[in-house]
């Protein structure tokens, strides 16, 4: 593209597209960057520039970009059967093959799922689900659903009431009662004064002390992701889980565990449940389902929650236009077929997630990084004003975004929550491309400090 096109293009995006969570002061004179092809593990922008997108996406294009399969996967639905519903009694191919294909991957006692268009409706499906769940059981007032502070579940007003991210919840007007929030086992943030074993026992009994306060017969759902992915690529510590599945399982409380970002690969395994061996009754998926080729989440459903709405429940008054649409439907399970045949979730368990720990560990020598942790192809860094203390930066200095700047002026896509640095490359990448990014990273720390 020509400059003044890049120019051009610039300037009708400020003046008609509302941007998603963004400060649109803040594009200043040089407006946005303008992406305008992709391949492999690669973004080009409108300068012909390659970038290395260290976030497949926002966290989606789990088998890269470029894909032919899929996109003849798109067209032939398309030309087939571009759009039909599943209300009322019809279905069609794709969805049913999709939905086949989902429970075989999926933990031995999830049987079922149901189709939206985006993490964020599974998400208000699985709100929806769990109230109506307990209803049918007879116990109407288990209707509180726990979530954690910093935790993400999409933005619409039940995913953004369900998360735990203050700013949304101070702009978004009132949250969808009846939820509420526990601390996130973040250690680095908010446990370094005791040992990791002990602050995952400490998260696990605040979710219990919380439960005691509402009354067991009043809780009906916890709610968190497997690994917090935009609060901070959050690895709790290995007391975490084990802890919650026994505080759960005392009050019989059910368990969502939201794999919009663990799911299909991310941790090495097709879920993050399975890295942590969670039996969740619901699981909210969408992102990585299609690679983000096209728009389409769902909720798995466990047994014990889809025998009782099928068999007790009568019609569940929710759906959208696009539950399981159909070229979706047919591009995702194509992207799961790939994914499956060419063997990359266990590439990713085996050798890249072993690979990337090392070399991202090796990060951990630079003055500015107070810890650098991964699991499959997902890490972060905490950048810190000094290493031995582990003192932060003034917030004022916004050292996160300047190097995340810093990274995309190199050639690398990172994302910065606070100063925390992310990465979460498409599980395609090799190990030279992983090589690629970990100097890229570096060259943008010694920068920024
Ligand atoms: N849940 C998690 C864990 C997410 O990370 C996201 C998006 O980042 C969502 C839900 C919302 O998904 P969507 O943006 O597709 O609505």
């Amino acid at each position: 593209m020509a400059n003044q096109d890049t120019a051009r293009l610039q300037q009708l995006d400020r003046d008609h597209y509302l941007h998603p969570f963004t400060d649109f002061k803040s594009l200043g004179e040089e407006g946005s960057r303008v992406v305008t092809r992709a391949e492999g593990v690669y973004i080009y922008d409108s300068e012909g520039n390659r970038i290395l997108d260290g976030m497949a996406g926002l966290w989606c294009v789990n088998i890269g970009y470029g894909r032919k399969e899929l996109v003849e996967a798109a067209t032939s639905q398309l030309e087939q059967l571009p759009y039909y519903n599943s209300f009322f009694k019809t279905t069609h191919p794709p969805a049913v093959a999709l939905a086949e294909k989902l429970c075989q991957l999926a933990p031995a006692h999830m049987n079922r799922v149901f189709f939206t268009g985006s993490g964020s409706e599974a998400n208000d499906t699985v709100l929806r689900m769990v109230r109506r769940y307990w209803t049918i059981k007879g116990k109407p007032e288990k209707q509180w659903v726990i979530g954690r502070k910093n935790g993400y579940h999409g933005s619409t007003v039940a995913g953004m009431s369900l998360g735990g991210m203050a700013p949304m919840h101070e702009q978004g007007g009132p949250c969808v009662p009846g939820i509420t929030h526990i601390r996130q086992p973040y250690w680095f943030g908010e446990g370094r004064d005791m040992s990791q074993d002990t602050f995952g026992r400490e998260c696990a009994a605040a979710l219990e002390e919380r439960i005691l306060e509402l009354g067991e017969e009043n809780v009906a759902a916890f709610i968190a992701e497997p690994v917090q992915g935009a609060g901070g690529a959050i690895m709790p510590p290995e007391s975490y889980w084990p802890a919650v599945k026994e505080v759960l399982a005392k009050y019989d409380i059910l368990l969502v565990v939201d794999e919009v970002i663990c799911g299909f690969g991310r941790l090495g395994e097709w879920f993050g449940s399975q890295h942590y061996d969670l039996e969740p009754d619901l699981m909210p998926i969408a992102k990585g389902l299609s690679s983000g080729y096209l728009p389409i989440g769902g909720v798995l459903v466990g047994d014990r929650v889809a025998d009782t709405l099928i068999n007790e429940g009568g019609e569940f008054f929710h759906g959208f236009t696009y539950s399981g649409h159909p070229a979706c439907a047919a591009v995702a399970l194509r992207n799961l077929e790939l994914l499956e045949a060419e063997g990359i979730v266990d590439r990713v368990r085996d050798d890249l997630g072993p690979y990337l720990a090392k070399r991202w560990a090796s990060l951990a020598d630079h003055p500015l990084v107070g810890e650098a942790r991964s699991l499959g192809l997902m890490g972060a860094l905490e950048l810190v004003a000094d290493q031995q203390t582990g003192e932060r930066f003034d917030e004022s200095l916004a050292a996160g975004n300047l190097c995340r700047d810093l990274c995309f002026d190199n050639g690398l896509v990172m994302r910065s929550v606070g100063d925390t640095m992310l990465i979460s490359p498409a599980l395609v990448i090799t190990r030279e491309e992983i090589d690629e990014l970990i100097g890229l990273t570096r060259q943008a720390l010694d920068e920024t400090a």
